[in-house]
């Protein structure tokens, strides 16, 4: 390849808000990235991860081959010899012990591949194993399991018409930093702040003053966990003072009333000291609410990741469906990506949990997995049905699930493990086989997931930069040959084997007969564009670098409702009586100080800090403490306290800022780089603590099996010595 410039164009993959980028590429080198100006979506938007992305291809600790484990160190290995590890490593567990014996855990960036969103389903029917972990339930499962419940399908969530509401209120959300999550918003900053510019609000509830916050026109703390009751509160106000107004929904939601009595226990001022945010601006949130021209609410993690988070996330809707905003223009709306069709007719099955149960704790199955809070549960109890092998596929529960020590020596007791994943992480030093996959230069994209959840229609596809690395793997194969292997086709079988068979029942449910692309998901992205809501093509797509704009969202209810009723179901059951142990709550006593999260600009979750770019600068990985609790617990800006939670302790430098309210502490995740055994040089530099040696596996959302992550009871002191 000469040494010519060239440009080429991708969606950055680094995270949901599925920015388009301009590489300048020298030879086979990405020399300068930047935004793409002329992006349908993200216009020329770009944030400092997304800066890295050729950095992250180049990583020298990066695998480009396949490693096995021998007599407790990794060596390269070639891929057949891999393969073949596998498949004598998994087949005779799966044989003696049964399917059962095998557990899946799926980390987040499968969602950011096109061989995760078409692969990995196949592979888990395959596998036929009921042990399926991901990260969803330390994340966003609460908000799968109140959209099913409320909308008959865990995938129908609606999102802020951001560019087009009046007034905004973000709960436990700092897009500011993130760039969104669960609504992909590409410059959600430069959105709020054109909120603003055109005459409207937005207001953060935070127990932190996160950047977000400083940007709003209104901030206000509330303990964290308690947003189901200013909620309620909110749910309340609406009721009692008439201010309920379904709009053009009116025919399509049952249950409005049963929400009514539910709500009634709820009085703002009931709710106030619980919550922390005072009566009349829990009432003036609802009159703003109601009185809006539009309105929006927006719940994340800090919603989802606590002990009521399914109820916290219906109630985000809840109140949306009360104030006339679910499915209107500024409101909350039902995205459509072109690669899915509308419904024939409202209705459907609905959605439900528990078809099965765990072993150990009996916690009951949700979209077709099982709670990672009970996966070391599975590993290290013996009897009938223990998991004795293990696959990861571009996962780090080892630093993102909580107690996550125990997960770590849970890992040790395995009879095989293996891992599909760039990185010898904390996670994959446990593997016997890692097979990495190529980097994000080398193959294709397009978000399957976010482009269900963009606040505009549009659809892109990028192609690979580079051709692939003639030693390495495409993602696709890697998966395809697993698929093969764990089928009882043996390791030799060629991965078209199983794209052929794909292709063809894709084909065949489309009522198509052939499709273009050069790789695999490339075809089968074909067809499911070619049969999708816009009549698209692959080739469209790759005729339109800069992406489709499809238009602003439309309104989609009923089409899009897969209730058994065919309306909104307002109030399921399972929320009426989590609604009944929430009142019960309500006179708890103050758990004392607790541990919140927190999101920083240059960091998603763990799988970035090993990019100088992103790390440089000051310990980012510290303990922020409210002035008030520092002076009460003597604990000193720059020095170390030790945290304490029930299940770990750790030390960690303490900062004191009153970004945090009081009773609160705070810690980043992701962090904990210091374990033996792991290639990430530049992240050992910088190890920082792992907070989630200090979240409780025994403390879940009863009704998503999601792990509380945030307000994790905790006693601080210095640290000694
Ligand atoms: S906001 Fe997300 S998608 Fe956009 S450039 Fe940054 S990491 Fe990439």
């Amino acid at each position: 390849m000469g040494d010519a410039n060239r440009t080429a164009y991708r969606t950055c993959p680094l995270c949901e808000a599925a920015c388009g980028l301009e590489l300048t590429v020298t030879g086979d080198a990405v020399t300068a990235v930047r935004g793409d100006r002329d992006h349908v979506f993200s216009h020329g938007f770009v944030c400092p991860k997304g800066a890295t992305f050729a950095l992250l291809s180049d990583d020298p600790d990066r695998l480009r081959r396949p490693m096995l484990k021998r007599n407790g160190r990794h060596e390269e290995v070639s891929w057949d010899e891999a393969f073949a590890a596998v498949e004598s490593g998994l087949r005779p567990i799966i044989e003696a012990y049964g399917s059962q014996a095998v557990a899946a855990y799926l980390g987040n960036p499968n969602v950011h591949t096109m061989a995760g969103g078409l692969y990995i389903t196949p592979l888990l029917k395959a596998l036929g194993t009921r042990n399926v972990f991901s990260a969803s339930t330390v994340d966003q499962m609460p908000k799968h399991v109140s959209c099913g419940y409320l909308y008959g399908s865990p995938f129908a969530i609606p999102v802020p018409d951001l560019d087009r509401t009046d007034f905004l209120l973000i709960l436990g959300a700092n897009p500011w930093e993130s760039n969104g999550s669960l609504a992909t918003a590409a410059d959600f900053p430069g959105r709020l702040t054109a909120l603003r510019k055109r005459g409207g609000r937005f207001v953060v509830v935070d127990p932190r003053r996160t950047r977000t916050a400083e940007h709003a026109d209104e901030h206000l703390f509330i303990r964290p966990g308690t947003d189901a009751f200013l909620l309620f509160g909110i749910v309340h106000t609406l009721f009692e003072e008439g201010l309920t107004e379904l709009g053009r929904l009116t025919p399509y939601v049952s249950g409005v009333d049963d929400v009514r009595g539910l709500a009634a226990a709820f009085s703002p001022e009931r709710v106030a000291g619980a919550c922390g945010v005072g009566a009349e601006r829990i009432r003036g949130l609802a009159r703003e609410l109601a009185a809006a021209p539009t309105a929006a609410v927006y719940g994340r993690i800090g919603t989802c990741t606590v002990e009521f988070g399914t109820l916290t996330s219906w109630l985000v809707d809840v109140v949306n469906v009360l104030t006339g905003n679910l499915d209107r223009p500024g409101g909350v709306m039902f995205p459509l990506a072109a690669h899915l069709r509308p419904n024939p007719k409202p209705g459907g099955k609905g959605f439900t949990t528990g078809r099965w149960h765990s072993r150990v704790r009996g916690l009951p199955e949700v979209k077709g997995e099982l709670p990672v809070a009970t996966l070391a549960d599975e590993i290290d109890t013996p009897g009938e049905g223990q998991v004795r092998a293990f696959l990861t596929v571009a996962g780090n529960p080892v630093l993102s699930t909580p107690n996550s020590g125990r997960l770590d020596r849970a890992l040790d007791g395995l009879d095989f493990m293996v891992s599909v994943d760039p990185y010898l992480n904390e996670t994959t030093r446990h593997a016997d086989v890692i097979l990495p996959p190529l980097d994000a230069t080398r193959k294709g994209h397009y978000d399957f997931s976010f482009l269900t959840l963009a606040v505009r229609n549009f659809a892109a596809y990028s192609p690979p930069v580079f051709p692939a690395d003639p030693g390495g793997m495409d993602e696709c194969d890697i998966l395809a040959r697993l698929i093969l292997i764990v089928s009882g086709h043996g390791a030799g079988t060629p991965a078209s084997a199983l794209h052929d068979r794909m292709l063809a029942g894709a084909l065949q449910k489309a009522g198509l007969t052939e499709a273009s692309g050069d790789g695999p998901a490339e075809r089968l992205l074909d067809v499911a564009l070619r049969s999708g809501a816009y009549g698209l093509s692959l080739d469209d797509l790759i005729a339109a670098p800069h992406g489709v704009d499809l238009g602003p969202l439309q309104p989609r209810v009923p089409e899009v409702l897969r209730t058994p009723s065919g309306m909104v179901e307002l109030c399921a059951p399972p929320l009426a009586a989590e609604a009944a142990r929430l009142r019960e709550a309500l006179d708890r006593p103050s758990p004392g100080m607790v541990l919140i999260g927190r999101r920083h600009l240059r960091s998603n979750n763990s799988w970035m800090h090993n990019v100088p770019a992103l790390v440089k600068g000051r310990d980012r990985c510290t303990l922020q403490v409210h002035p008030a609790d520092a002076d009460r617990l003597t604990l000193a800006d720059g020095a170390r306290a030790e945290v304490t939670s029930r299940v770990g302790s750790l030390a960690a430098r303490v900062e004191v800022t009153d970004r945090v309210m009081p009773g609160v502490v705070s810690l980043p995740h992701g962090w904990g780089h210091d374990l033996p055994g792991v290639r990430l040089a530049v992240a050992a530099a910088h190890p920082g603590v792992n907070s989630n040696v200090l979240t409780d596996e025994l403390v879940i959302d009863p009704l998503s099996g999601n792990s509380v992550m945030n307000g994790i009871p905790v006693e601080i002191k210095p640290e000694v010595g």
